[in-house]
């Protein structure tokens, strides 16, 4: 493979500490970068030279939590009363939109759910997949999508005892499978966990086969926790004080684990997370959807837990979820001492971390070593950058402007409107008429 440089624009790295480079450079050689710095400074002998043409260069977003298969379901009809709890929205709706997906379903779905995320410059997603009835070889079909767009994928298939024991085996031995599968041929923009639904659809006996599991494949384990109230409610009536320590209990708050929301945690189940070192994956516009609440996430970043930003499948764009994450808890709290770099804490740094337990080399910043995945945004600062005020400049500025070039692994998978393997338009015209199909078919079942 060629070496790539990309250079000529102002270059972000993201990380503890956002470097700048204003013109600065990225070498990428066999996919790792080797090199980065101000422009003068990155050798481009025989390499294939990418000028930016004095734009943004970043590094590609990652989606710490995500749900690809629910990409159809924007704009479904759901007649009715608003539902009054979380349970009845996941009954009313998702329940029931998992329950049509078949392998053909599947791929729709996640094409266009993959190649949405990369036009807004994501290039990982950390997937949780749902599909009852066509459980065994779906992680198969998200991980072919992943490699026609191109992008980096964790996949997980959600676990839970919601629909019986058998399909909660066929849930289990489908996170089994695909994780043998890459123990037997790696693949670098691939990585598995160990998917679980939720505390409250969990017995203890399924959360124990979930550990065993995560013990046997060395992935991590990755369920939502205490999204709604529900979670706590079952904990407690099982005698628990709180989910955590159900969790915790049963072994599953462990180091690397991945607990999506941690909206209903007090100060001891804080303790608890930041103790075990689980990562909390943040979607602040995916609660506010579902009205379930504010995750405490000032108070988990100030007792030492890594908070990620997540998009819920609400929005293949992390903009709008960095955003509110920054306002709502300076507006909630009134406290003008949480920091406005926030989003930047969780997309930057709490990210990568998370990826480098998912992928080697791992993407999320543009230093040596690091997987070159690196995103050309049209973003002409008005104003200097340096490294103290990246985060402005990041939210406010590169976050909404178009993205130009996306490249994972040092390949160009999407540039100036098109993709490398996509053809975009057949695409919208084939998930068009999956949706209508999935749409008759959620209607029928109401
Ligand atoms: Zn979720």
């Amino acid at each position: 493979m060629t070496p790539l440089v990309i250079r000529n624009g102002t270059l972000l790295t993201f990380g503890e500490r956002c470097d700048v480079f204003r013109p600065g450079a990225v070498r990428i050689e066999n996919g790792v970068i080797t090199a980065v710095g101000k422009m003068e400074d990155v050798d481009t002998r025989n390499a294939d030279v990418v000028d930016a043409g004095g734009a943004m260069i970043v590094p590609g977003l990652i989606d710490a939590h995500t749900h690809l298969y629910g990409t159809l379901a924007r704009g479904i009809d759901l007649p009715g009363a608003p539902a009054e709890t979380f349970r009845e929205i996941l009954e009313r709706l998702w329940w029931r939109f998992d329950e049509l997906l078949d392998h053909d379903s599947i791929r729709w779905n996640a094409l266009a759910g993959m190649t949405e995320a990369l036009r807004c410059g994501v290039t990982t997603l950390v997937d949780h997949h749902s599909s009852p009835n066509a459980a065994a070889g779906s992680l198969d079909v998200l991980a072919l999508a992943a490699a026609e767009t191109g992008i980096r994928l964790a996949a997980a298939y959600e676990v839970s005892d919601r629909d019986g024991p058998e399909k909660c085996s066929e849930g289990l031995e489908e996170n089994r499978r695909f994780a043998r599968r890459l123990d037997g041929e790696p693949a670098p923009l691939l990585a598995g966990a160990i998917g679980g639904h939720a505390s409250f659809t969990l017995s203890a006996k399924t959360l124990s086969r979930l550990v065993a599991l995560a013990d046997e494949t060395g992935r991590p384990i990755h369920l939502h926790m205490d999204e709604g109230t529900e979670d706590g409610e079952a904990a407690r009536a099982e005698g628990f004080r709180s989910t955590a320590h159900r969790l915790a209990d049963l072994g599953v708050l462990r180091k690397g684990a991945i607990a999506g929301h941690a909206v209903h945690v007090d100060g001891d189940d804080i303790a608890l997370l930041a103790e075990r070192e689980v990562f909390v994956t943040h979607q602040v516009l995916s609660n506010g959807a579902n009205a379930v609440g504010r995750s405490p996430v000032p108070a988990l970043l100030d007792a030492g837990v890594t908070v990620c930003l997540g998009s819920d499948g609400m929005c293949a764009s992390l903009a709008p979820e960095a955003l509110a994450a920054g306002a709502v808890h300076r507006m909630a709290e009134e406290d003008r001492s949480i920091p406005f770099d926030l989003p930047c804490t969780l997309a930057w740094i709490g990210n990568a971390r998370l990826a480098s337990t998912l992928f080697d080399p791992a993407p999320g910043e543009l230093r040596p070593g690091r997987t070159g995945d690196a995103v050309i945004v049209d973003y002409r600062p008005p104003t200097p950058v340096h490294r103290h005020n990246a985060a402005a400049h990041w939210l406010l500025g590169v976050l909404h402007a178009p993205v130009e070039q996306v490249f994972v692994a040092g390949r160009r998978v999407y540039g100036h409107g098109r993709f490398a393997e996509v053809d975009q338009e057949e695409l919208a015209r084939r998930c068009d008429e999956c949706a209508v199909e999935l749409w008759r078919r959620f209607e029928e079942k109401a």
